[in-house]
């Protein structure tokens, strides 16, 4: 692979099946416009975007891998773990995804509840009319309602204010486990690969310890070039992937035109020294 890639690859965006604003069909023509040859689908906890991510991919004549990220809960920390080459008819992780997916109804109405108590009122209904999947309902569409509403400029800014950890509108939430997200992703014949780690703020130590019970479980790589990580962050966690052996993944993590910090396709080339997460596929 090197410097010179010969494809252009992007393994880590979303869907109106989850949190994203494009349609599985409409990502992938992005993508495909984008110079985007190799387009991962990983849409939360959900995988009901990949059919229509397939057909679209075939008539754009780019090849799609399926994917998936999952929720997981470390030490009360909210970490993602992308599986990538999943198969979604797996029964493992089809079930076990509709059992991640069954407490976000919960969730939502307790964040709701938190907004109510803010003075923001309606923030339930108001999200639902954003989530175009109702089981994958999340933060996401809370903030846009909050923009419509017209109580920040921007998705980020609501995240900033009320709904990041710690802040007015958070509340905590149990999701699954490292080692159980791993087994599914390879019971379903996936590689388990560490989303965007520069964004959980944990010290090193603690960083170490997580990517070593990680591993440990049988998880195989970290994402280093991604839009939710700086240039420095590249070299940082490049180091790490060196350090623990971790294959290496790249993605921009695309939400939607207007909210996305990285549009598809469109991240530097991994370091050239380290492993491609697709080295074998
Ligand atoms: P949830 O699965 O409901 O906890 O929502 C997680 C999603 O919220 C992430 O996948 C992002 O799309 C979004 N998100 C999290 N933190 C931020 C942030 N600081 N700014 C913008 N979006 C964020
Ligand atoms: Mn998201
Ligand atoms: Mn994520
Ligand atoms: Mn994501």
């Amino acid at each position: 692979m090197g410097a010179i890639e010969a494809f252009t690859y992007d393994l880590h965006c979303h869907s109106t099946a989850s949190d994203g604003v494009l349609s599985p069909a409409q990502v992938v023509q992005r993508a495909a416009a984008n110079g985007v040859s190799v387009l991962a689908l990983t849409d939360h906890d959900e995988l009901a975007g990949l059919a229509g991510a397939a057909e679209a991919a075939r008539a754009a004549g780019i090849r799609l891998v399926p994917g998936v990220e999952i929720s997981i809960t470390w030490r009360e920390l909210s970490i993602h773990i992308v599986g990538l080459g999943v198969d979604p008819e797996n029964g493992t992780l089809t079930s076990n995804l509709d059992y991640v997916r069954s407490s976000r109804g919960r969730r939502a109405e307790r964040i709701a509840a938190e907004f109510d108590g803010l003075g923001i009122e309606g923030s339930l209904e108001g999200a639902y009319a954003y989530a175009e999947n109702p089981t994958v309902i999340g933060r996401t569409h809370f903030a846009r309602f909050l923009v419509q509403r017209g109580i920040a400029p921007d998705v980020a800014s609501v995240f900033k204010r009320y709904l990041a950890r710690g802040k007015p509108g958070y509340v905590r939430h149990q999701w699954a486990d490292v080692a159980d997200a791993v087994a599914w992703i390879r019971a379903s014949g996936g590689r388990a690969v560490v989303a965007h780690p520069g964004r959980y703020k944990l010290p090193r130590a603690e960083l170490r310890r997580f990517f070593g019970e990680f591993k440990a479980a049988g998880g195989e790589g970290i994402e280093v070039v991604t839009g939710s990580h700086s240039p420095e962050q590249y070299g940082e966690f490049a180091r790490l992937a060196r350090e623990f052996g971790l294959l290496a993944s790249r993605g921009s993590d695309f939400h939607g035109p207007e909210e996305s910090l990285a549009d598809l396709g469109r991240l530097p080339p991994l370091p050239a020294d380290l492993k491609p997460v697709w080295h074998d596929w």
